[in-house]
């Protein structure tokens, strides 16, 4: 589903470079969980899946459903079904979470050629979704994540995960913010969602989350390459003897 190949990338505007040769291939119905020490390069890994315009590819290729993406932009690796997760979850003042989730949906159905859902197909597909992420409704009458506190910004975004129904999902979550309460409702959120036909590249500093998202393989990014890659058990190891191990035999 996702090939990634001797992937070299750069800041566009200091020309820093950050990925020095990623190689990472994700299959279908897969959780692949990226680790790796604090500046390794994973938020940026996320960002160039999902085509963030402040990053240059200078070498090598992302396959998704084997075909290149690097040429599409944001929407249209949106509209193929690749779904990121923010890290730091936009505010919208004035905008009622209801009102910008069905523009998200919206406007991925416009992107597909798909015409636009009607309001009660909408609500009716808000409401499912909703009631099987056990999510309160009037949340949604809210403007999206407007004081909205730790969990609730996760429930959220767990939700527009659930109505665009993506392929890939990349979520990218700096655990340090999460409390256990929204580390559970992620977990939950991404355990509900898993489907034989959709992926998961989960992205993680700490083990923690993987106790609640169990994954099928782990990555570990060091300076811009995977060094290591191993089933569970490998976030179990490094959770007891840290990255520097693992560093030491790559170095
Ligand atoms: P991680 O998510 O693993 O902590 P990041 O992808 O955030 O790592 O960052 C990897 C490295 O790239 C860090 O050294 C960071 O300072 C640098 N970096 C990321 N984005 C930029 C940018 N826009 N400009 C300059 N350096 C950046
Ligand atoms: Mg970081
Ligand atoms: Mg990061």
């Amino acid at each position: 589903m996702l090939e990634i190949k001797n992937l070299h990338a750069r800041v566009a505007e200091t020309g820093t470079e950050i990925l020095r040769g990623v190689d990472l291939t994700v299959k279908p119905g897969e959780i692949a969980a990226i680790m790796g020490p604090n500046g390794s390069g994973k938020s940026t890994l996320s960002y160039i899946i999902s085509g963030r315009e402040d990053y240059e590819v200078t070498e090598g290729d992302i396959l998704y459903n084997g075909e290149s993406i690097l040429e599409m932009d944001p929407a249209e690796r949106a509209a193929a079904g690749v779904f990121l997760a923010f890290q730091y979850p936009l505010e919208i003042p004035g905008v009622a979470t209801m009102t910008f989730l069905r523009t998200a949906l919206n406007s991925q159905r416009k992107a597909r050629g798909e015409a636009e859902l009607t309001t009660p197909e909408f609500m009716r597909r808000v409401k499912d979704a909703a009631g099987e992420l056990k999510i309160d409704f009037n949340m949604l009458k809210r403007p999206l994540n407007v004081g909205f506190s730790g969990g609730e910004k996760k429930r959220a975004e767990i939700l527009q995960m659930s109505l665009l129904e993506p392929k890939l999902c990349v979520m990218d979550e700096t655990d340090s913010g999460l409390d256990i309460d929204a580390l559970r409702i992620v977990a939950d959120g991404v355990n509900a969602l898993r489907a034989p036909e959709r992926a998961f590249l989960v992205i993680t500093h700490y083990q923690r989350l993987l106790e609640h998202i169990v994954p099928d393989t782990v990555h570990v990014l060091y300076k811009g390459r995977i060094i290591r890659t191993g089933g569970k058990e490998l976030a179990l190891e490094l959770e007891a003897n840290g990255y520097a191990d693992v560093i030491g035999e790559a170095a």
